[in-house]
């Protein structure tokens, strides 16, 4: 019986196996979380409530006031996911993400200052951190006296962060660092960097360790806020560090296991973006939907009309499942669950996405207004289009999403291709040994034998549940398909890689909103929760169309001449048919 904490549902999937009680029921808040969430978001509402004027001239500044900033600490909201005994709020994850849905509602700056301090910033110190550290840290991050920020990215290193070139030499009980590094969020105001910096070669490539850097360090310094396109409120600077003496006690974590620290960091922390970009859809579809019932033309409300009503269903269905998805992950997290690492990426991965879609369509919907600074659209436009890069951009993500599954299957690969030489060996024996993987992989490609099923779903959804049954086979047969395909080759052929990934995002998605119809069924009965259903069946229809075509574009596709038209473009550097 395999652990059920170290089961991933999609991680499963892969292999042909729909691990129902990982993702039903669907999780839901302790009554004490709620009750503190609920006094959180009474705050919130008259904290950023009336602010709207102040967040778009902020915006226009290019920087918040450091008395707001002080509003902030008094609310307690540096202190959301530190434990009571420090002096925090204690939240789980689902209850941090719900927080940041709240604050997402008002200010996309506001969010991403708060959770660049809890999701990532300091959050190195709560996994990693030996209870001297927290005990030294904790009370002052928590009431925001510290403000934390996370340090990985420099100029010659985002994606591949291995390559990063800040070091860190050894000198008697202390590390001396020295480097860059680049867009760091709350570097201006920070004083509690965890920093990643190189202690070692690996191949030829940085073995890193994380460090607890302090402001108050001698060497250490920020530059100017950067000028960009939105977020501009918030704090985004370079931070310098020249010859910065750090204690051997601020090591956090090991030594030369500071990949590990960010990898983990940012896996845990990815529901803080998935919170903000669902409380920015639901603000949207509040904007949109009131723009639409006011505004007239040919005589008519715009809500009327077939094209806005598709632009706003669309909203709400993307809204809901990424919220079913968001919220899944923070309870497998919460949960104890502790292979989430794919789910959380595909949770960011849809979020943003969904959010930057709604984004665009609430802002054509307000028409010329919604072009004009007077309005808050272009802001939020401008305020999610960072969401697909930082904390991971969404390509490295697919790719890690895809690559995971398949390093899964391509291991047990190797099992079944050792079990199909016992079976021929001897035919008895062979049978009694074959893996798991390769009586299910055998079952889905024949179909012979059942497939995965769920159990005990409302009759209501039966049809979404068999429909992801379905196309569970596909999600095994491509992935199957693809790594035989392609073999060891299989890291340079990222259409293929990305199809997968594709196939990946809409299962989890399909799972996740199954389990919180189901939820909502169980709780208010079937005809109350009759939307809900509708937006179930919608997401599999179109996810069904979605996947059928990704499964078809393995074989058949025109993979080929499109990357030759990049290369050629590669080549010269300019289109090549222009018509003067
Ligand atoms: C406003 C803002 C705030 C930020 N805050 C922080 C922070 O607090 N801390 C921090 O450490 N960093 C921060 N960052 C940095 C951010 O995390 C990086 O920008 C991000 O990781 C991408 O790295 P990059 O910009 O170097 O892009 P690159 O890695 O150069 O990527 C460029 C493009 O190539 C694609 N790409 C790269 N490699 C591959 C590949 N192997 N296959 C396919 N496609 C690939 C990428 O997806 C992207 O589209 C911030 C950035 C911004 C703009």
């Amino acid at each position: 019986m395999p652990d059920k904490l170290a089961t991933s549902f999609m991680r499963s999937l892969c292999m042909g196996q729909i691990e129902q009680d990982v993702i039903f029921p669907f999780p839901t808040l302790k009554n004490d979380q709620k009750e503190i969430l609920h006094e959180v978001a009474d705050a919130l509402d008259s904290l950023l409530g009336p602010r709207e004027e102040d967040f778009r001239e902020w915006d226009v500044a290019g920087e918040m006031p450091a008395e707001f900033i002080q509003e902030l600490r008094e609310f307690g909201l540096f202190g959301l996911i530190i434990p009571e005994a420090y002096g925090g709020m204690a939240l789980g994850n689902m209850a941090y993400s719900r927080t940041l849905q709240e604050v997402g509602r008002y200010d996309a700056s506001v969010a991403v200052t708060i959770g660049a301090h809890s999701s990532i910033g300091m959050r190195g110190l709560l996994l990693f951190g030996s209870e001297e550290q927290k005990s030294r840290y904790l009370p002052e991050l928590a009431t925001g006296e510290m403000i934390a920020a996370f340090c990985l990215t420099e100029a010659g290193a985002g994606s591949d962060a291995a390559a990063i070139k800040t070091t860190a030499v050894k000198n008697g009980d202390h590390w001396i660092l020295n480097g860059s590094k680049l867009w760091i969020t709350n570097g201006g105001m920070a004083s509690f960097y965890t920093v990643f910096a190189r202690t070692g070669e690996k191949d030829g490539r940085g073995k890193m360790t994380a460090f607890i850097v302090t402001s108050d360090m001698q060497g250490v310094s920020f530059g100017p806020h950067e000028d960009k396109m939105g977020l501009r409120a918030s704090s985004t600077t370079t931070v310098n560090l020249d010859e910065v003496s750090v204690p051997a006690e601020n090591v956090l974590g090991e030594v030369g296991k500071g990949f590990k620290v960010a990898m983990q960091v940012l896996n845990s922390g990815r529901t803080g973006l998935g919170g903000g970009s669902v409380g920015g859809m639901k603000r949207l579809i509040g904007l949109a939907t009131k723009q639409a019932n006011e505004r007239r033309t040919f005589g008519q409300p715009i809500a009327s009309y077939g094209l806005i009503k598709e632009k706003v269903g669309r909203m709400i269905i993307d809204c809901y499942t990424s919220e079913a998805v968001v919220s899944m992950v923070g309870g497998l997290i919460d949960g104890g669950y502790e292979e989430y690492a794919v789910e959380a990426a595909i949770s960011k991965v849809y979020a943003t996405e969904c959010l930057s879609h709604t984004a665009d369509e609430a802002l054509q919907i307000a028409g010329g207004n919604g072009f004009m600074r007077e309005y808050p659209y272009e802001r939020i436009v401008r305020d999610s289009r960072i969401n697909r890069i930082f904390e991971g951009t969404n390509e490295i993500l697919r790719l890690f999403i895809a690559l995971t599954a398949m390093n899964d299957v391509a291991s047990q690969l190797k099992e079944l291709s050792a079990s199909m030489k016992d079976v021929l060996n001897d035919p008895i024996k062979g049978f009694g040994v074959l893996s798991d993987y390769a009586r299910k992989h055998a079952q889905l490609r024949t179909g012979i034998g059942g497939t995965a099923k769920f159990q005990n779903l409302h009759p209501a959804i039966q049809a979404s549940a068999e429909s992801f049954e379905n196309e569970t086979r596909y999600l095994a047969q491509a992935t199957d398909r693809i790594l035989r395909k392609h073999g060891k080759n299989i890291i340079g052929k990222q259409f293929a890689t990305k199809r997968l990934a594709e196939i990946m995002i809409d299962l989890f998605v399909l799972a996740c909103t199954l389990s919180r119809v189901q939820a909502s069924i169980d709780a208010n009965g079937v005809e109350k929760a009759a939307k809900e259903i509708d937006i179930l069946q919608m997401f599999t229809r179109e996810a069904q169309v979605r996947m059928k075509q990704n499964f078809r574009r393995i074989d058949n596709n025109d993979d080929e001449p499109l990357k030759a038209l990049a290369e050629d473009a590669f080549e010269v550097e300019r289109f090549r048919w222009d018509t003067i």
